[in-house]
């Protein structure tokens, strides 16, 4: 997710898909506008979804917005997108509160350990 994105609201290319854009201050927050702007962004993998439009594809749906033509999303492909960015969220969590127990699991036993010197029964 850190290819070029094109602002849906205005054109304007921004560098990340979640980026306020900076001509017309329109910031993707919803589930629904992150798709949308993940669409209208530089091709990327998402979990095992490909989304996103090649860089000619999208300066040409970008020189169309700009030029007053908003680009007709897909209802399915924005479905999937959602899913599929819903999906790499939770995948994401996820791995953070793994990393969390590698690093609380050798706290807890070393203070186990200290308790047993300390209060020796
Ligand atoms: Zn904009």
């Amino acid at each position: 997710m850190t290819g070029k994105s094109v602002c849906v609201r205005c054109g304007t290319f921004k560098k990340r898909v979640t980026a306020t854009c900076a001509a017309c201050h329109y910031t993707p927050e919803s589930e629904y506008e992150i798709a949308r702007s993940l669409i209208l962004s530089e091709n990327c993998t998402l979990g095992e979804t490909v989304i996103g439009r090649d860089i000619d594809e999208l300066k040409a749906i970008a020189k169309d917005i700009v030029g007053g033509r908003p680009y007709y999303f897909d209802a399915e492909e924005q479905q999937q997108v959602a899913e599929a960015y819903r999906t790499h969220l939770a995948t994401n969590s996820n791995q953070r509160s793994f990393a969390f127990l590698k690093w609380l699991v050798p706290l807890l036993l070393m203070l186990g350990l200290v308790a047993a010197l300390l209060w020796p029964a």
